[in-house]
């Protein structure tokens, strides 16, 4: 069955109003029509079996079936990308949603190519938005991961006070088998450089804010590779990768 994320106030009327995203998806691309099932999200857990009972050419809306709250046992992960080059962090975004994480902090590096325009920057943002949306829709997580705004490392580490920190860092680290603690961390941060790195500088500042730096190994992986790579690696470990659990409840969901 299809799935959709609509505003989480949309999920607390009857007859949901659909957004027009939603209905032309339905409409045009789809081809579904009035009396069909869908599953709408409030992207917080809440997830309800709905009937389509009006399809416009801009808007719809869907009478509730049965509704649940779902629980996702992924371990809490944010990552925090220096931001790659063109268009890379499209596929961080995409990959990490399936991957489980819970957050992006995109962070403004030494080395980042230079911010957009605020203009530039708002579209930017409804894309990694929608990006997001359509990830998890995919790959059926009933969260959706938070997107945070686009800050300066320094900025973007004060609020950091997860569980365990982690900089992942190509020179003078620890190997992973000697940072990560044998019982689960509540949540961690992963901190990743852009393409050209991070300068001794910004080392100091993230290890000043808690941040323990790890190696992944002996490769020089792409900035957009190291944060997918250790977010498959702490599910596995502490999450739910391991687990061979599919699907996430009672509702049918095909
Ligand atoms: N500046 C480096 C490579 C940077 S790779 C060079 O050109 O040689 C981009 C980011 O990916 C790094 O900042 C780091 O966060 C992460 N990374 C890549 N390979 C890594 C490894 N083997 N161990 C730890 N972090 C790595």
């Amino acid at each position: 069955m299809r799935r959709f994320f609509v505003p989480p106030e949309n999920l607390h009327v009857d007859p949901v109003p659909l957004t027009e995203e939603i209905v032309h998806h339905l409409g045009a691309v789809l081809r579904l029509s009035v009396g069909e099932e869908i599953l709408l999200l409030d992207g917080k857990g809440r997830l309800c079996r709905c009937r389509l009972e009006s399809l416009g050419r801009r808007a719809g809306t869907a009478r509730v079936l049965e509704c649940r709250q779902e629980t996702e046992s992924a371990l809490p992960v944010r990552l925090l990308q220096g931001l790659p080059k063109g268009d890379k962090m499209d596929l961080v975004l995409q990959k990490g949603t399936e991957l489980g994480l819970a957050a992006f902090s995109p962070v403004l590096a030494e080395r980042s190519i230079p911010a957009l325009s605020a203009d530039r920057g708002e579209k930017r943002r409804q894309r990694w938005e929608r990006i997001i949306r359509e990830a998890a829709q995919q790959s059926r997580r009933a969260h959706l991961p938070r997107l945070g705004a686009v800050l300066p490392l320094a900025e973007a580490l004060r609020d950091c006070d997860e569980d365990l920190r982690l900089l992942l860092w190509e020179e003078e680290s620890c190997p992973l088998t000697e940072v990560l603690p044998a019982a689960a961390p509540r949540d961690v941060a992963v901190l990743v450089g852009p393409e050209g790195g991070f300068s001794a500088t910004e080392v100091a500042v993230a290890r000043r804010a808690g941040f323990v730096p790890v190696s992944l190994g002996p490769r020089i992986l792409r900035s957009e590779t190291a944060g997918l790579a250790m977010a498959a690696v702490l599910q596995y470990l502490y999450g739910d990768l391991g687990s061979g659990r599919t699907g996430g409840g009672r509702l049918p969901l095909r």
